[in-house]
């Protein structure tokens, strides 16, 4: 038997099709479409105008159990099975993926098309920059916490408010005038005086003076590289700063708010409110100070007027992919975005006008990063809250490794080999660790939608070790539990799960939200640990309900919450394999991204930018002197 090719061979020896062909296909207009070179376009939001009156297609959510770090194939998995429902069932169908950020790119991770023969191509294309999406995230952060310093700047430097006032609302042409987000600024503070001449001294000084207390800015500035350097710098250092340093430091781009904003917001306007919102920072009363008082939000949706679109591509195997957001699995909702998933359900979906083609109805395939109580909690607890959409099936993705670490296999790393336990048959291994892909289903299941286990077969798998996992998910509730092998045969490999997903689709699905947004931050808290992850109680530091306390009374206490945790374990212990029960989870901060529109609370310290390893990712990529890049895989 050949083996299979490396995943960058594998994309280079497909040529794939022109995008014009693939958006044609999908019945999107010309007018509709913005090519970036042959292979990308992006889709312009005006399509969903055109296509409001078409009902939604089916809406499949992929999501993993507790995995190994060299991870179980959720992504595979989801070109796969879109290979196999567009390419092998003709079920019009697309895979709605995130874009990779360069940092992982380059780190240890590597890309996150897929691989083998489910994946986007061109890899290359889609690993690095693809239509600048990130660029424009990292573009419009660095200039609001430019907009936050030199604020502060001005406020301190410039002691006398008329002269300060003077200058923050000039004279045109002998008027002045509010801008639109000081007007904004302006009914927040009750203050109903549209001419800037009107204001009373005091008025000035409330409307003008932010005062920001610099100790609680959270805005960083960001980049897309894994450069630990920055995670703590000196600003301000230059004489012209007059004295005014502040300890700071970057976030990789893609953990920044404007990224989950990117990933939430349903349209334009919508992007443009939640930007508004973003809050950077505390005034000395401890009020809250928005992106709407500096004074940018107006700026940064200009700079992110293209970045909301989302962006088409393909499989290997020629069918539509839609690449949009990306936002860090790690303290945001790691899933694309709202938008990619709402133009996608409406291209997939029954026309009710007789004259058009699709008559049937297809899928809309799309990925939640991390494993379920993560990635799949976030998902619908979060992402479905901003859209008003709401999955009809879970596809949770299974292995035989992952099991096996669950049942008590040494544990793995990447790039090395592989302990004989996970590559000999072990059926006793399997079955004790069966009990983590049983409780992820049962997760699932808490929402009332009906989950498919997809059991990702490696090569060294074993029909009874399969038998085992297929036995125990369909006893735990999965409606059916299905082997699949798309990452060696292609969508071939999946008919079989893709056939299961179109069967459970057709079943009644009665979804619910875990909680109500209306709790208390410590009972939505307590209600995810203890539903979701199996935990006993949870154990909020004095730290943390300090932040609950400020946020509850800034008026933030309804928001739904995102928590950081390890995704290696159930727990908040990366050790704690299988079904850990009785611990106690501790929450040590709680942060906010009013924007984007949730709390997030932290297990553990999480690093907000990568570092690179001694032998890192950008180590093997080379180009040739066609241009043929190699080495990412
Ligand atoms: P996830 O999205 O869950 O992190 P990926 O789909 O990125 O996982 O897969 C992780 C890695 O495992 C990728 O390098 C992928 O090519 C590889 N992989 C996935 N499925 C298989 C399989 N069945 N056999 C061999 N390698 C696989």
């Amino acid at each position: 038997k050949q083996p299979v090719p490396s995943d960058i061979e594998i994309s280079r020896s497909q040529q794939p099709k022109p995008v014009l062909e693939i958006a044609e296909e999908l019945g999107i207009h010309n007018h509709e479409l913005e090519l970036f070179g042959h292979y990308k376009a992006k889709v312009s939001l005006s399509i969903l105008n055109r296509l409001q009156d078409r009902e939604n297609g089916k809406y499949v959510l992929v999501a993993g159990i507790t995995p190994t770090p060299l991870g179980e194939g959720k992504s595979t998995t989801t070109l796969g099975l879109v290979q196999a429902l567009s390419a092998h069932l003709n079920k019009p169908s697309i895979a709605n993926v995130r874009q990779p950020s360069m940092g992982p790119t380059f780190g240890v991770k590597g890309g996150a098309a897929g691989g083998g023969y489910s994946q986007v191509i061109p890899m290359d294309e889609f690993n690095l920059h693809l239509t600048g999406d990130i660029h424009a995230i990292g573009a419009a952060n660095n200039l609001l916490a430019a907009a936050i310093d030199t604020r502060i700047f001005h406020e301190k430097t410039q002691k006398k408010t008329s002269t300060f006032y003077s200058r923050l609302v000039p004279k045109k042409k002998g008027k002045r005038t509010f801008t639109k987000s000081m007007l904004n600024r302006l009914k927040k503070l009750g203050i109903n005086k549209p001419n800037p001449d009107e204001l009373t001294e005091e008025e000035i000084e409330k409307f003008a003076r932010l005062n920001i207390d610099p100790e609680t800015i959270t805005i960083k500035r960001v980049v897309d590289v894994n450069d630990r350097m920055l995670r703590q710098i000196t600003i301000g250092q230059a004489p012209t700063e007059k004295g005014q340093t502040r300890s700071t430091g970057f976030d990789i781009t893609v953990a920044s708010e404007l990224m989950a904003i990117l990933a939430l917001s349903n349209d334009l306007k919508d992007m443009r409110g939640r930007i508004g919102r973003i809050v950077v920072a505390a005034n000395y009363d401890g009020e809250p100070v928005t992106v709407e008082d500096i004074g940018c939000a107006g700026a940064l949706t200009a700079l992110l007027k293209d970045a909301i679109k989302p962006n088409l591509m393909q499989s290997l195997e020629g069918t539509p992919v839609m690449v949009h957001a990306g936002p860090f699995a790690n303290i945001s909702i790691g899933a694309s975005s709202v938008i990619a998933d709402k133009i996608a359900l409406k291209l997939v979906g029954k026309s009710k006008k007789s004259h058009v083609q699709n008559q049937e109805g297809g899928f809309v395939v799309t990925e939640a990063g991390f494993d379920f109580t993560m990635g799949g909690e976030r998902f619908f607890n979060i992402k479905c809250r901003a859209s008003g959409l709401t999955p009809d099936a879970v596809v949770l993705v299974a292995t035989v490794r992952a099991l096996k670490l669950h049942g008590g296999a040494p544990d793995v790393k990447p790039g090395q080999t592989l302990p004989l336990a996970y590559t000999e048959e072990n059926v006793d291994l399997v079955a004790k660790g069966v009990a983590n892909l049983c409780k992820q289903i049962s997760n699932a299941r808490q929402f009332g939608v009906p989950v498919v286990v997809a059991i990702n077969k490696f090569e060294t798998d074993t029909e009874a070790e399969i038998e085992v996992i297929r036995k125990a998910a369909k006893e735990a509730g999965a409606f059916d539990a299905v082997a699949t092998n798309h990452w060696e045969k292609g969508g071939a490999g999946a008919i079989d799960l893709a056939n299961a997903v179109v069967k459970v689709t057709n079943e009644p699905s009665d979804f619910k939200f875990l909680y109500d947004v209306q709790q208390s931050t410590e009972n939505k808290l307590a209600t995810i640990v203890k539903k979701m992850y199996g935990g006993a109680d949870i154990d909020i530091l004095p730290e943390a309900q300090k932040k609950i306390d400020m946020y509850n009374k800034q008026g933030f206490g309804n928001l739904p919450i995102c928590i950081a945790k390890t995704q290696y374990s159930l727990s908040h212990d990366a050790s704690l394999k299988g079904v850990p029960t009785g611990f106690t989870f501790p929450i040590r901060d709680v942060r906010a991204s009013i924007g984007a529109g949730y709390l997030y609370a932290l297990a553990a310290e999480i690093q907000t930018i990568p570092g690179l390893s001694t032998y890192a990712g950008y180590m093997n990529v080379e180009i040739d002197d066609n241009g043929e890049i190699e080495g990412l895989f």
